[in-house]
């Protein structure tokens, strides 16, 4: 079977997890997968052994998405590895310092950077999936104005050099790693088999009544057994008025006559209760100080490195995991503070391409206050012509980032090339996949490898079967988080620039558990009929709507035939409110 972790080469994961397997003697090939979610899924379903999962950071704090991953996922834990993360500024051969403009990183390790990163006071700092790609992508690019933070193990590897050592707020900073396995594994799994060590400790979340000494009776229950408490946070439990959930580690086993005793106690004072698991405990000091010389970890990452492909294919139909019989319920997505799925009715607007700052910062504040939910804009341009305006690129793509800020609306773009997809990734919410590369199957699983939500358009000569197929590219990789999109297809009728297929809309959703959104600007091509198009779309039951809109459409630099006035957009938006969509329940009967 296989070992899973978050990332690419160079991750701290991929370290923590080789370091995992080495010293429990476990042989067992491993794979990087795009997030964290996707690797509790292959761990939960069994599709993997063992995975690793981040937990808490010395300056950040607890990594709430790990816990809460435990526990969704129901993973046992196994053990803790406290991993030393020495944080490095990496740069391309010959960049300097000063030229640096970007800085590449995950969130957490940005966050525990800050003080250097605000020292910085020339450069940006660009959140992307892990340490590993932000060290690839600076190696890629080959651009002296991008840098990276992350490991020397990832210096070596994507052969960067220092542009500054020890970057973090504090040098003793490290983060804690729990390798999982699933619940229900087979017997051949090699964790089952390990000794426990000496120390164990057990997490557990949990959250108390609202009143004056809940949360004291709660942990003097632990106290009183001799217990001892390791660590204590608490986050509001958000839709429970102004209660908190409590996150704890303790020392101590479930095992143990007065852990389980504890527990017990505990399950009648509070509210809710999920003890995660006791695993062995890390003892020592935290492992990885990696500077001196690194070559031991980088001869672990080249000794695990390169994703092998072990994950298990589920089912015989050709695409068994966009079918709707593998999610019944219907797929929704959240995009930053966006639903979108079964219930949801999502507008996204914005022009087809990005073509200055004013326009599509204009534009995004317009269709913001008339009521979009995500802006679209285009980078870059798949166009039939070599002639014609190809869009403005990377300023494009940053550009769209800014408006996005600056509105709160997330950010829809199309990806061309497999090079693109990353550094897209780390700066746009929702990649999409246009109709001309609907079957750019290499370009499908690059997207499929990443993180973040894809929309995929229906080739202009695809079949709705078609569509599916290369849906099933996307996840089959890994990404689960998928809408499809129907834009128009090609047929002998030449009154509009294409043909809206609305009668996909209902196949799609009977066939399929992912979103369905329709795009009428490129449906039908000509202005004045997109209002119509909109209605039906929704009528339908269209999970969303892909909508071109420009403060001035004659001026626009494509697509000007089908671009909407900010005006027109509000009375579309309106007009829209009045329709109601339909239900996938109503669909089949
Ligand atoms: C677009 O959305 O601007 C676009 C080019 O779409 P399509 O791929 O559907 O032609
Ligand atoms: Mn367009």
């Amino acid at each position: 079977m296989t070992a899973v972790y978050q990332g690419v080469d160079g991750a701290y994961s991929q370290l923590v997890l080789g370091h995992f397997l080495r010293e429990r003697g476990i042989e067992m090939p491993t794979a990087g997968l795009p997030s964290f979610r996707e690797m509790a899924t292959a761990v939960a379903g069994a599709r993997a052994d063992v995975g690793v999962m981040p937990i808490e950071n010395a300056i950040v704090g607890t990594v709430r998405e790990g816990y809460d991953l435990l526990a969704e996922f129901d993973l046992v834990p196994v053990a803790e590895i406290q991993w030393r993360t020495d944080h490095r500024l990496l740069g391309v051969r010959g960049s300097e310092l000063r030229d640096v403009r970007e800085v590449l990183g995950h969130p957490l390790v940005l966050a525990e950077c800050g003080t250097f990163l605000a020292g910085l006071d020339h450069a940006r700092a660009i959140p992307c999936e892990d340490t590993g790609v932000a060290a690839r992508e600076v190696a890629r690019g080959g651009n002296p104005a991008i840098a990276a933070l992350a490991s020397p193990v990832a210096a070596t590897i994507y052969d960067l050099i220092e542009l500054a050592a020890h970057c973090s707020d504090d040098p003793r900073t490290y983060s804690r790693f729990l390798i999982v396995r699933p619940r229900h594994t087979g017997a051949a799994n090699p964790v089952l088999a390990l000794p426990k060590a000496a120390r164990r400790k057990t997490s557990m979340i949990f959250s108390v009544e609202e009143r004056t000494g809940s949360l004291a009776g709660a942990l003097s229950i632990l106290a009183q057994r001799n217990i001892n408490g390791d660590k204590l946070e608490s986050k509001p439990y958000l839709g429970h008025g102004t209660e908190r959930v409590f996150y704890v580690d303790f020392d101590g086993d479930v095992d143990d006559a007065n852990v389980a005793d504890a527990i017990v106690a505990l399950q009648s004072t509070c509210k809710t209760l999920t003890v995660l698991g006791s695993y062995d405990a890390h003892i020592g000091e935290p492992i990885g100080r990696n500077d001196n010389p690194p070559k031991a970890l980088v001869e672990l990452v080249r000794e695990i490195a390169q994703p092998v492909a072990a994950i298990a294919p589920i089912g015989d139909s050709p695409f068994p995991r966009v079918s709707r019989s593998s999610n019944g319920s219907g797929t929704t997505l959240q995009i930053g503070g966006v639903r979108v799925g079964d219930g949801e009715f999502t507008i996204v607007a914005g022009p087809c391409s990005v073509e200055s700052r004013e326009q599509i910062l204009s534009t995004a504040h317009a269709v913001a206050a008339r009521g979009a939910m995500m802006l679209r804009g285009g980078a870059f341009k798949p166009r039939t012509s070599p002639y014609a305006f190809q869009g403005l690129g990377w300023e494009g793509v940053s550009l769209l980032a800014e408006a996005g800020r600056a509105t709160g609306l997330p950010t829809v773009s199309e990806v061309m090339t497999i090079d693109q997809v990353e550094r897209m990734a780390a700066q746009i919410d929702v990649l999409q996949i246009g109709a001309r590369n609907m079957q750019n199957f290499d370009l499908l699983k690059a997207v499929g490898r990443c993180g973040r939500p894809v929309l995929l358009k229906r080739g202009l000569s695809a079949t709705i079967d078609e569509l599916l197929a290369a849906a099933e590219y996307i996840l089959s990789e890994g990404n689960p988080n998928l809408i499809l999109c129907e834009r128009g297809i090609r047929t002998y009728e030449q009154a509009t620039r294409n043909t809206l297929d609305l009668s996909a809309v209902p196949v799609l959703r009977e066939r399929s558990h992912l979103p369905v959104f329709v795009d009428p600007s490129h449906g039908v091509g000509v202005r004045r009929w997109v209002r119509p198009l909109c209605r039906a779309a929704k009528a339908v039951g269209a999970h969303g709507l892909l909508i071109e809109v420009h403060p001035n459409p004659p001026e626009a630099k494509s697509d000007k035939e089908q671009a909407l006035t900010f005006d027109d957009f509000g009375v579309i938006v309106r007009d829209l409110e009045r329709i109601e969509t339909w239900s996938h329940a109503q669909v089949t009967v």
